[in-house]
């Protein structure tokens, strides 16, 4: 069993011809709400993969909160964990050009409720979880608290450092698993280079950084040794949740006590699949769907 806690966000995606300029105003030419946001991108693509997964999160007492606490329960994430408040449901506002260039907007709200408290009152959902997944779209002393807290009654932590901010450095000996794409590295460790980044990491206490490199695959590092994992290649045409994907996967894999090379193959086909559909949780795969592209 994995818990989440995180953040659940409406993605409105706007298509247009072009960015539109300072002061203008344009006609979208298609316009669709996905569910989307890191917390619940990572809870519904477990789901899919097949494990019991439990979040935790907030929602606003909005339409788009009724939507999303919906989708949820459709893809069979326990949501006893999801609070209501009287903040506006997370949502993102993405603008989205001909040439696949976007601007992106997103506005916290409700995520931003999810407090120290709010953990505290649903530890009993935690319990019977092995691995706890963070990411960095609720507020980070709420994170901090979480890793301390779940840390201490023995479950497994991965963090998923996205969107990237410096951490203090009392939380990395508590992490198992970090889980960074290359630009959340250098801005974590201060050095560009990947293998120095991972090294400074390491050094500041983290058991295991994961590094994903987008159509390149993934990179497993420890203290003994370096895994590489086989990359697949697809035909992208939108990246967006395939680090979440990744996330979710590699976690399902070790906990089927998959070698850490087999746990980056299936991570990495995973993520790979999630990029060649368009939107967050629209384009999450299927344990099935994995395990055709593994076998191909
Ligand atoms: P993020 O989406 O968080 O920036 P990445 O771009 O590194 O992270 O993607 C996460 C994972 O998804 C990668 O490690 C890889 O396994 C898979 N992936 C991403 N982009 C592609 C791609 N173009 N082709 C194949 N696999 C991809």
């Amino acid at each position: 069993k994995i818990a989440v806690i995180g953040s659940i966000n409406m993605d409105m995606i706007f298509q247009v011809k072009r960015l539109p300029q300072k002061g203008e105003t344009l006609l979208a030419d298609h316009y669709r709400t996905v569910p989307g946001g890191k917390g619940a991108n990572q809870a519904v693509a477990a789901a899919r993969l097949g494990a019991d997964v439990t979040m935790i999160g907030a929602l606003g007492k909005d339409g788009f909160g009724d939507q999303l606490m919906e989708h949820l329960n459709i893809e069979k994430v326990n949501t006893e964990g999801v609070m209501r408040t009287e903040t506006p449901s997370g949502n993102a506002s993405i603008t989205i050009d001909k040439e696949g260039h976007n601007t992106i907007m997103v506005y916290p709200g409700a995520n931003y409720d999810v407090t120290e408290k709010w953990i505290d009152d649903k530890l009993y959902l935690v319990e019977d979880a092995e691995w706890v997944m963070f990411q960095l779209e609720t507020p980070l002393l709420t994170v901090e608290y979480g890793i301390k807290r779940l840390k201490a009654l023995g479950k497994r932590i991965l963090l998923n450092p996205a969107p990237a901010q410096i951490l203090p450095d009392s939380l990395y000996p508590l992490i198992d698993i970090i889980t960074p794409n290359e630009t959340e590295l250098s801005l974590l460790s201060g050095v560009e280079n990947t293998d120095m980044g991972v090294q400074a990491l390491l050094k500041k206490g983290v058991n295991q950084v994961v590094v994903t490199l987008g159509e390149k695959g993934s990179i497993a590092v420890n203290e003994d040794k370096t895994t590489k994992g086989k990359p697949f290649a697809v035909h992208a045409i939108d990246t967006t949740a395939a680090g979440d994907t990744f996330n979710a996967a590699l976690l399902i894999a070790l906990m089927k006590e998959k070698s850490m090379t087999d746990a980056l193959s299936f991570a990495n086909a995973a993520g790979a699949l999630a990029t060649t559909k368009m939107g967050a949780q629209s384009s999450l795969p299927t344990d099935l769907e994995v395990q055709e592209l593994i076998k191909k």
